[in-house]
């Protein structure tokens, strides 16, 4: 649509804001895009039909095209949906002087049809990627792409603390309080680990009841305190709601001590060994026997 500004306006994951992903505007001094914010203020969008206004003194032209730059223009506006919901709009607006043909409205009509046919299958794309990286349960990373993202820390050489987490006598709670009660308790215990970390951190559901969480540029003292938080945080969470009260053992190894990612786990495995041997609800660390916390846990 030649000597036209066209733009591609898409919402946000919360469908309250619009944003500009693509504009083209033309050289010569074009009339501005449209100010529109949010979808339920596009017209097209809500009625989920292309709109055409002629002219902006029409007393029922869009309020959104009246006195843009006090240029007298026209627009064409298309929404663009994925199966049906109206996720955007195609927005072409010039000068009042060159109405829009039909011919042209069809055009910016298969662009926004090709639009939302791509971002849909994009959106999939995305989603199934998602699915195919994370436990469905807990929403935590699973065990390959946690593996895959250690191996990158690696080569990268980034030295890092590991920790290999058992929920305490996970048997008997699922045993007295039901498998439901056991979800619900996954459920929390990887959330406590999520607010409990810092962005760059990485936590996998390893299986079962066990978790796996890696801290990059983080020495074992370190690793405890963050550990240690971990473990009164989940005091405090367990036992709320229909959600029964239950404990975690901690071991930490740390890379440089490791020749490999498979040695590593293996050394925060005998960590872990030693924490449920200690009496467990405590952190051990990789090559000492005795838990390092609580302190109690030394008398
Ligand atoms: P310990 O303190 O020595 O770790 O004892 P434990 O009972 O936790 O260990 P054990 O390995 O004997 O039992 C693990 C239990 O975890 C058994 C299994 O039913 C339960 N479990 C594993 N995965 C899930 C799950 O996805 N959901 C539920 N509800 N339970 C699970
Ligand atoms: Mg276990
Ligand atoms: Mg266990």
């Amino acid at each position: 649509v030649p000597g036209t500004t066209v733009e591609l306006l898409l919402a946000d994951n919360s469908h309250s804001h619009l944003g500009r992903m693509v504009s083209i505007v033309p050289e010569d001094g074009a009339v501005p895009g449209c100010p529109v914010d949010a979808p339920n203020r596009c017209v097209a969008a809500r009625r989920s039909h292309p709109v055409v206004f002629p002219d902006s003194e029409d007393l029922d032209a869009c309020p959104l095209l009246r006195g843009r730059d006090d240029c007298r223009c026209t627009s064409a506006c298309v929404p663009v949906s994925i199966m049906g919901r109206a996720v955007g709009v195609v927005h072409a607006v010039r000068d009042v002087a060159q109405p829009f043909s039909d011919e042209e409205v069809q055009r910016l009509q298969s662009i926004a049809n090709h639009s939302g046919n791509r971002l849909g299958v994009l959106r999939i794309m995305a989603e199934s990627q998602l699915q195919a990286a994370t436990d469905g349960l807990t929403g935590l990373m699973n065990r390959r792409s946690f593996e895959n993202a250690v191996r990158r820390l690696r080569t990268e050489g980034i030295e890092h603390s590991l920790v290999m987490v058992d929920l305490d006598h996970f048997k008997d709670l699922n045993d007295t309080y039901g498998h439901e009660a056991g979800d619900r308790a996954l459920r929390v215990f990887a959330q406590v680990v999520r607010d409990g970390l810092r962005a760059e951190d990485l936590a996998c559901r390893y299986g079962g009841e066990e978790f796996l969480i890696v801290l990059p540029k983080t020495e074992v003292g370190e690793a405890i305190d963050a550990v240690e938080r971990i473990r009164v945080a989940l005091a405090a969470a367990s036992g709320r709601g229909s959600t029964p009260h239950f404990t975690a053992s901690f071991g930490i190894a740390h890379s440089s001590e490791a020749s490999d990612l498979e040695d590593l786990v293996q050394r925060a495995d005998r960590a872990l060994f030693a924490a449920k041997e200690a009496g467990r609800d405590c952190v051990c660390i990789d090559g000492h026997p005795q838990a390092v916390a609580p302190f109690m846990a030394f008398g």
